[in-house]
């Protein structure tokens, strides 16, 4: 037999979106599950240090986690560790999201805060030097390349801060980006230019990753304005380029846009009535942690004035014996 659980409000992913919604809606009383695969934390868990969350001049990714996971659990949100397959809603407005391991988590409503997975280069050689050399998270695996020279791929903010925090490791970080200016802020520019590890390689696209039995050694590079190519010796590459939102979860069409980020109204619910969006994988200006706290507060509170509206519909129908 299926297992079921019912509940009022189900958080999918446990980042900070998804630990500030649960926060939110135990403190609103709500019965609330958060489902999430790892450990709580998202990607706080891969930052070492964070610097703008208002309060905290410098808090470890990791423990700010912790903080938020135990505020949560102190209004009664129920964390658990799930892998979360699909979700779907049913024709009567409840929503069934169902879990790796075959269970099924019931509720009229779901916040979808679900991040993203890093793109890829998509280039020869990726895959296979792929934990051998290739890596998406510094935090992870900085501290294997000690000593060693090593490579950056990606000019935004993830890219330029995790290059300068790469420097600590490795004898010299090599950025690689196709334009000749980086779209990250100007501080984090500003410090990674400081930085004597540091070479930036304007113009430049990967074209192939090669190695052999060691792992990674070279990277092929072309010039974007000249067709020039060029070969890089590297034993790291780190692949900073954006990532997919993980929208795929629902089944059934909701509005995104073209790159699969969910479009939502101010409230934050999406084109589905009752499941709402908060934080990476929403269309949005920028993706930090107090934009998805931000979203996350709003997205809860929506939930609440959403199920009480839908229990006041449910009783006047009742009452007009509907
Ligand atoms: P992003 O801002 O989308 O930047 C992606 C970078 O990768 C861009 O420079 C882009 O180049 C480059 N790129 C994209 N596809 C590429 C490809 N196929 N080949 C080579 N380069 C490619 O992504 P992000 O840096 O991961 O940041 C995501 C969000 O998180 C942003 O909103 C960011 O502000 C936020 N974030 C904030 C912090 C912080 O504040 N400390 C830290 C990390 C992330 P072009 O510039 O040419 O498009």
């Amino acid at each position: 037999m299926i297992e079921r659980h019912v509940f009022e409000v189900i958080i999918v992913g446990g980042g900070p979106a998804g630990l500030c919604a649960a926060m939110y809606a135990g403190r609103g009383m709500l019965r609330t599950v958060l489902l999430e695969r790892g450990m709580p934390g998202g990607e706080l868990l891969n930052t070492e240090w964070i610097e703008d969350y208002p309060g905290f001049k410098k808090v470890k990714g990791r423990e700010l986690a912790d903080l938020m996971a135990e505020h949560a659990r102190q209004f009664g949100a129920d964390l658990r560790q799930e892998n979360v397959e699909t979700i779907v809603r049913r024709d009567d407005g409840i929503f069934e999201v169902t879990t790796s391991r075959g269970i099924v988590f019931e509720a009229p409503a779901v916040i979808l805060t679900a991040g993203g997975t890093p793109s890829k280069l998509g280039v020869p050689g990726e895959l296979e030097y792929a934990g051998r050399g290739v890596s998406y998270c510094a935090v992870c695996d900085g501290a294997f390349f000690k000593g060693e020279t090593i490579a950056v791929v990606g000019g935004g903010d993830a890219a330029v801060e995790e290059a300068t925090y790469l420097t600590r490791y490795a004898e010299k970080v090599y950025v690689i980006h196709r334009r000749d200016e980086f779209r990250a802020s100007k501080l984090l520019q500003e410090r990674l230019l400081a930085n004597p590890k540091v070479e930036v390689l304007w113009n430049r696209r990967v074209l192939e990753l090669v190695g052999g039995p060691a792992g990674l050694a070279t990277i092929e590079l072309e010039d974007t304005v000249t067709g020039a190519r060029s070969s890089l010796a590297a034993t790291g590459c780190f692949v900073f380029i954006g990532f997919h939102p993980n929208s795929w979860l629902v089944k059934g069409h909701m509005k995104h846009d073209e790159g699969g980020y969910i479009i939502t109204d101010d409230r934050m619910m999406t084109s589905i009535p009752g499941l709402f969006a908060a934080g990476d994988l929403r269309v949005q200006l920028t993706r930090q942690v107090t934009t998805a706290v931000g979203d996350a507060t709003t997205a809860a509170i929506a939930v609440e004035k959403f199920l009480t509206e839908r229990k006041a519909r449910a009783e006047r129908k009742t009452e007009v014996g509907v």
